[in-house]
Parts: structure tokens; C-alpha cells; sequence
């Protein structure tokens, strides 16, 4: 019966998956079964009739003599202690943490203990993994929240998302994610819970806004998951703050549109600019062709009067070559002027000089424009005024303008040159009755190369007009005109007066 029962016990000492290690009073180890053998490395018989000591860390002698001392003067034996997480050493001389139950009894008047020995190494790895993910959950700075998946309260929120939102977590468990997504109802939500139970998918991503306590409004990008916590169905949320994303995709939006606008406009006026360079050429091409078929036409004609009394006759044909040849002089004049004035090289030479005269000039050069009849007024009143100015620019900008009076007016008609003048400026007003400007044509006349549409059938480069406005913006004066078309057109110019100097 006795051996009976030692087979029983021996059989439930090996089955038990905890180590079991009985010592006496004396903490010599009398018994040991398979686990505690494998537990601390030893066989068997290399462990019994040794000191407990072995399989304890030799820093830790002294006070496990001390609580094993304790625990085996108390009288009652019988009885059960459990210590936490001491260490034990194995016969490699590696320390590992373990759990212990003692339990004391009496066998034939002599005092035994039994240790039931469980390896805690894997329990405080996960302990310790546990702690260290609850740290990355309140610490991370992204917003985490963990809600019922029925009654969608918030079970738990780490810092970041309190943080941020400005509630504590005791508010935040009374709330649901209802209550800090403004544009979002149940309903929605609900739906977006649906879709995560659906098999193949796994997570939820949109973008939506949240609300703070203080009632500000920020966007975010939420990554739904669904999870369980024992068998409570959660719903764990990770948010991401995207204002500065928000932001920066905003600015670069905006900088993107900008910068194509201002493409759209560079490349436009590249285009305009091509094209006035192509009707530049068109134009120029034709104001030269017809002055030198005028000339070659004259030359030829020049050859045949050979006879003394034909001089008359030569002396006609070298007039229209001269004013033919001055009339290309003037087309190039201009062109060089616009060249001159795009490349910023053009050099103002301001000197005194009698207004008379450079009036007389400009009229009397234009003389060999006058048609059947013309004529043109100027003050004569003038031979006191002195002006300091670059003359040949004054004279540039007056001839263009009574040219184009002259031009613009049929046979007969009178131009008027009127010149009045005051302490801060002089005022030219060149008056015509001629063709007018039509309307429509009006707020384009000192765009280079522009030309209205009543002039087609007379010639032009529609440049001058823009040459004198480009002149008088660099000396500080101004431009203006008043015109009806088929009742005639002022122009009038004003520069600053400095002919005192
Ligand atoms: P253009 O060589 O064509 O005369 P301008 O630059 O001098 O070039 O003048 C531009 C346009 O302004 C002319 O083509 C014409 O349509 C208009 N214009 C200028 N002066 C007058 C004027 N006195 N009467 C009518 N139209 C004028």
C-alpha cells in the first residue's frame, strides 16, 4: 500500500509542468522531479543531499537564509507562502526570474518544505512588451483612440489625442467620436464600421475635420481598425493632424497656379511679340518698297531729260527722290529709335535753344508732305522762348505729330500748331481736321505698330506715335489726344518747363 502511494505521488511529482523541490529543515534538497531538473539544468541525483543554495544567486544567500529562517520558525508548518518574481540560478551559473509557492510540512516529526517553482522569464518578457506598448500608445503624438465597437464611446485615449483636443481622458470617456467630428453622424460612422467588418478590409483611411474644446476646427486623416480587448469589440482610431500637410499642399497649390498663370502670361506675350515682330517686318517691308520703286521710277524718268530745257523737269523728279529718300531716313529713324529705346541706350543731351527755330524746321520739313492746298499755323510769337531739352528729341516728337496731322488730313485742310507755356510746363496742342481716330481704336493708338483700321490705304509703321510717348515718359512729360473720326483730332503734349536753368 505504501509503495502504492509512492508510485501515485512519484507519477504526479513528474506530470507537474511547475518544478517541485523539497528540502529539509536544513535546506538540503531531499527531492527534485523532472521539471526543476530541467528548469535549473541539473539531473537528478546532481541535486539531491545539496544546500537549496545551489540553485540561488550567491548575492541573494543571505536573504533567502533570512526569510527561510523566518519561515520555519513559525510553528505552524502547514502553511503556504507565495513569492513573486525572485531569482534562481542555473548550473550554467544564468540567473532567471521565477515564481514561488512554499508550502511547509511534517513528515515523522522532521519539518520539510516543498517549492513549487514556475519559470517567470516569458511572463515578464510579455510584462514588459505590454508596458512598453502602453508607453508608444500615450506617448505617441499621434492621436490614438480605442472605442466600443456598440455603444462607440471612447474606452481609452492617449495623451497626444487629449493633448491636442484639450479634454482629459475623464471627459473623453463620456464621449464618442460623434463628438469631436463635426461633419460626421452616426450614420456615417456606422457605415464606415460595416465596411471594416467586411472581410478584405482591413483598415479605413479619410480624411475629415476635427473640433477641439475651445471650438477651433483642424483637418485630419484617421486610420480605422477594428480590434477586441478580451471579447469587447473596440474600434481603435489613429489621427493624424494634417494642418501643416493641409497647408503646405495649399501653398504649393497656390504657388503651382501662380506660376502657371504667369507662364500663361510670359507665353502670351511672347506670342504678341512674335506676331508685332512679323507685322513689323510686313510693314516695314512695304513702307521701304513703295518710296524705292518711287525712286527707281524718278532715276529712270531723270536719264531721258537730257536737254537743257527739260530742267524743270529734273529738278521735280530730285525733289520727290528727296523727299522719298527722306521719308525711308524717317522709317529708319524710327525703327533705330525703338531698337534704341527697348535696349535702354538711349543718351539725352539737353542743351538751351530758341523754340523758334526747331518750329520752323519741323514745319518746314514737313512741307514736302503737304498736299493740294495744306497749310499749317505756328506762333510766330515765339522767337523769346528758350528751352532746355534735347532739341533733336523735342524735334522728333513735334514732327511725328504735325506729320501725322499732315498725313491723316485731305487736301486743303489747315493744321494748327499751338504752344503755350507756364512756370512748371510747356504745352504743344498740334490740331487737325482730318480722318479722326475711330473709337474703338482710340486706347490702342500708342501701342507700337498699331495702326487704325480708317489709315489702311495711307502708309505707316504705327510707330511713331509709340516712340514719342516712350520719349516723353523718360523726360517727365505726358501725351494725350482728343479725336472724332471725319472731324479731326489734338493731340497735345506737355513737358516739364525747366528753361530757366
Ligand atoms: P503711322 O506710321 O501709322 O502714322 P503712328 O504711330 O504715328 O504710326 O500713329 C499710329 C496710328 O494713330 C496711325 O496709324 C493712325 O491710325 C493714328 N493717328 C495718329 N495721328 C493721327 C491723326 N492726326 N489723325 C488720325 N489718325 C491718327
Amino acid at each position: 500500500m505504501f509503495k502504492q502511494d509512492l508510485d501515485i505521488f512519484n507519477i504526479l511529482l513528474s506530470a507537474v509542468s511547475e518544478g517541485i523541490i523539497i528540502v529539509d529543515e536544513k535546506q538540503i534538497i531531499v527531492d527534485a522531479n523532472q521539471s526543476a531538473e530541467t528548469m535549473f539544468g541539473y539531473d537528478k541525483k546532481e541535486l539531491l543531499n545539496k544546500p537549496l543554495n545551489i540553485l540561488i544567486p550567491s548575492n541573494l544567500h543571505k536573504v533567502h537564509a533570512s526569510h527561510f529562517k523566518s519561515f520555519m520558525s513559525d510553528n505552524n508548518t502547514r502553511k503556504t507562502r507565495m513569492e513573486r518574481v525572485v531569482f534562481g540560478v542555473r548550473k550554467d551559473g544564468s540567473d532567471f526570474r521565477v515564481e514561488l509557492v512554499l508550502n511547509g510540512f511534517t513528515i515523522y516529526n522532521k519539518k520539510y518544505v516543498l517549492a513549487l517553482v514556475k519559470d517567470v522569464t516569458d511572463i515578464e518578457i510579455i510584462e514588459q512588451e505590454n508596458a512598453h506598448f502602453a508607453k508608444i500608445f500615450h506617448e505617441s503624438l499621434n492621436e490614438i483612440f480605442v472605442c466600443d465597437a456598440k455603444t462607440l464611446k471612447f474606452l481609452n485615449v492617449n495623451y497626444g489625442a487629449q493633448k491636442n483636443l484639450g479634454y482629459t481622458l475623464d471627459e473623453l470617456k463620456l464621449m464618442t467620436p460623434l463628438d469631436i467630428k463635426p461633419s460626421y453622424t452616426e450614420k456615417d460612422f456606422r457605415i464606415s464600421m460595416e465596411l471594416l467588418n467586411k472581410e478584405n478590409i482591413k483598415k479605413l483611411e479619410f480624411e475629415c475635420a476635427q473640433i477641439r474644446k475651445d471650438g477651433t476646427i483642424y483637418p485630419v486623416e484617421v486610420h480605422l481598425q477594428r480590434s477586441n480587448i478580451g471579447n469587447k469589440d473596440v474600434i481603435v482610431a489613429i489621427v493624424l493632424d494634417i494642418t501643416e500637410r493641409k497647408n503646405y499642399t495649399e501653398n504649393l497649390e497656390q504657388t503651382v497656379s501662380q506660376r502657371t498663370e504667369e507662364l500663361k502670361i510670359a507665353l502670351r506675350a511672347e506670342k504678341e511679340h512674335n506676331e508685332l515682330k512679323t507685322k513689323f517686318l510686313t510693314l516695314v517691308s512695304h513702307e521701304f518698297k513703295t518710296p524705292l520703286s518711287g525712286i527707281l521710277t524718278s532715276t529712270m524718268l531723270l536719264s531721258k531729260y537730257k536737254l537743257t530745257k527739260e530742267q524743270e523737269k529734273r529738278d521735280k523728279h530730285i525733289e520727290t527722290i528727296t523727299i522719298l529718300v527722306n521719308s525711308l531716313n524717317n522709317i529708319l529713324n524710327d525703327f533705330l529709335s525703338v531698337d534704341k529705346i527697348e535696349t535702354g541706350n538711349i543718351q539725352y543731351t539737353s542743351r538751351t535753344f530758341k523754340l523758334s527755330k526747331l518750329v520752323k524746321d519741323v514745319v518746314y520739313n514737313a512741307g514736302v508732305l503737304l498736299k493740294e492746298g495744306q497749310e499749317i499755323n505756328y506762333p510766330k510769337n515765339i522767337d523769346e522762348v528758350s528751352l532746355y531739352l534735347d532739341e533733336n528729341i523735342l524735334e522728333l516728337i513735334l514732327s511725328n505729330l504735325v506729320n501725322n496731322a499732315v498725313k491723316y488730313s485731305s487736301e486743303n485742310a489747315t493744321i494748327d500748331i499751338d504752344i503755350t507755356q507756364n512756370n512748371k510746363e510747356i504745352i504743344f496742342s498740334i490740331t487737325d481736321n482730318g480722318i479722326g481716330i475711330p473709337k474703338k481704336d482710340q486706347k490702342h493708338i500708342f501701342n507700337r505698330y498699331y495702326r487704325a483700321e480708317n489709315v489702311k490705304s495711307t502708309q505707316g509703321t504705327g510707330i511713331g506715335l509709340n516712340i514719342v510717348k516712350n520719349h516723353l515718359d523718360y523726360l517727365g512729360g505726358s501725351i494725350s489726344f482728343k479725336s472724332e473720326e471725319n472731324v479731326g483730332s489734338t493731340f497735345t503734349v506737355s513737358i516739364p518747363n525747366i528753361n530757366q536753368k
